[in-house]
């Protein structure tokens, strides 16, 4: 290839990345304890499974993991036809978890174990496919007949080395078994599906430390939420407008499908709802400790080489995975 076409290439993806990452700036004054902003993402349309609307967050080009977590998708939101199909067909899994948190929609799951489960509304599901299994994960059948909307996450958090190869596990917890916590005004109010806010801590075991929060704030109001200094976090906007640094003089105001990822420079992250905006914030803020292990990937299989990829393929074309 050219140098003229190189040069070309490297121009179209520094525009290409000026338009996904918003560049950050210099906070003049802040708490020590609150972490600063590091990089925004926006997150991106794109399909999956059959069909099935999504905005990526990550990976893409710029950010292949966020380790321990490899990828987040808002599932929609998108309005079902009645009678249409969406969804993910039978496919595989090693080395990872994969969460499904559902916000709006029902959907129905089955795997090469003989587990099955539907999740509604405010549900989780939390599948540690360690070794393997394949699993399907479609709306559910009345839904599906008669159509809706459809909202939520899947988040994958990586397995460190030594339990990538773990027996299956699924945890399903049900809207009503997840902790809420409040500000006495409630003004704030948190759903804890990992770790602990508010005074509540969360009910899901996880292999390694997670902090998985549903935020909602209103109209003005704020929170700052301790972190352990370890932990990689990152908040990402379902509704509203937020502010996530202490000096908000610069208006840095974060709007519904972006990703922003902390710094690690504190133990704190600040999150406030702008004033001027039509629905409250809403707002995941997840986080974990890295695993710092070297990360091998091929679609639906995440391991640490290169050779227990081909391995995981082997096994799935041979039958011997799930
Ligand atoms: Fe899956």
């Amino acid at each position: 290839m050219s140098k003229r076409n190189n040069q070309k290439i490297i121009k179209d993806m520094k525009q290409k990345q000026k338009e996904d990452t918003i560049a950050l700036h210099n906070s003049t004054y802040k708490n020590k304890d609150v972490r600063s902003i590091l990089k925004i993402i926006k997150s991106k349309t794109t399909q999956d499974g059959e069909g099935v609307t999504l905005n990526r967050s990550f990976p893409n080009s710029y950010i292949t993991d966020f380790d321990p977590f490899l990828l987040l998708d808002e599932i929609g939101p998108i309005d079902i036809r009645p009678g249409d199909q969406k969804g993910f067909p039978d496919h595989p899994h090693r080395g990872f978890e994969t969460v499904t948190y559902l916000l709006e929609g029902k959907f129905e799951h089955k795997d090469s174990q003989g587990h099955s489960g539907t999740i509604s509304a405010g549900d989780v599901q939390w599948m540690t496919a360690g070794s393997g299994v394949i699993h399907s994960e479609m709306p559910e059948k009345e839904f599906s007949k008669n159509g809706g909307k459809l909202h939520g996450f899947q988040l994958w958090i990586n397995l460190p080395k030594k339990n990538k190869m773990i027996k299956p596990r699924y945890q399903e917890i049900s809207s009503s078994k997840i902790p809420n916590g409040t500000t006495k005004n409630g003004n704030v109010s948190v759903k804890v599906i990992a770790g602990e806010s508010l005074g509540e801590k969360a009910v899901i075991d996880t292999i390694t430390p997670i902090m998985y929060l549903h935020f909602k704030l209103e109209h003005g109001n704020r929170i700052i939420q301790q972190v352990p200094e370890e932990y990689n976090v990152f908040a990402y906007v379902i509704k509203g407008k937020g502010l996530f640094e202490q000096n908000n003089s610069s208006n840095k105001i974060i709007e519904r499908g972006n990703l922003v990822i902390f710094d690690k420079d504190g133990e704190e992250v600040y999150i406030q709802a702008a004033k001027e905006s039509k629905d409250p914030l809403e707002l995941l803020l997840i986080g974990g400790i890295p695993l710092n292990e070297p990360i091998s990937r091929y679609g639906p299989f995440v391991m640490n080489t290169q050779q227990e990829i081909y391995q995981a393929i082997e096994d799935y074309r041979n039958g011997r995975l799930g």
